[in-house]
């Protein structure tokens, strides 16, 4: 399968740089699939789970928000946070959940609710992508 190479820049670190096949992002309005040629766009990425396809294997990350850039050179996402599930702790990944659940309950400014949701949005993304790796 062609591939294209695709850099992954969280904000303390280049997480991935090098030849992919197919990612999948999370977008707005769902998972986004890429292939090599894709027509060039700027998009967002919200929290949730990348996953990139290179010879037959496939890698899941964790990801922040941020923004996905296609070019005819590659693919450039910048985002708030990626993570590989095993460089994730469940437990506190558990309790950053809950905690954003709490404060979502009480009447919280709009600033406020803006932040419990994005912590809660990074909690989910994160839990998502450990649940998975363990039932593999
Ligand atoms: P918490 O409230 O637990 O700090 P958070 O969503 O506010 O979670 P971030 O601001 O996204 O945390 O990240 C701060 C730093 O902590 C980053 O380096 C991130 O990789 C790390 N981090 C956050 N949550 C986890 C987790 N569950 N497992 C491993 N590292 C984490």
């Amino acid at each position: 399968m062609k591939t294209f190479e695709l850099k992954v820049i969280a904000m303390d670190k280049v997480f991935y740089k090098g030849e992919c096949e197919l990612l999948v992002f999370p977008a707005v309005d769902g998972e986004q699939g890429v292939m090599a040629d894709h027509e060039p766009m700027v998009s967002a990425v919200k929290a949730g789970e990348l996953r990139y396809h290179l010879s037959g294997a496939v890698r899941s990350a964790a990801v922040g928000d941020g923004m996905i850039e296609i070019t005819k050179n590659g693919v450039v996402i910048l985002c708030d946070f990626a993570e590989y599930p095993e460089e994730i702790d469940i437990l506190r990944a558990e309790r950053a959940k809950e905690r954003a659940e709490e404060r979502l309950k009480i009447k919280e400014s709009n600033k406020e609710y803006i932040h419990s949701q994005a912590a809660l949005s990074r909690a989910m993304a994160r839990l998502k992508v450990t649940s998975k790796a363990k039932r593999i």
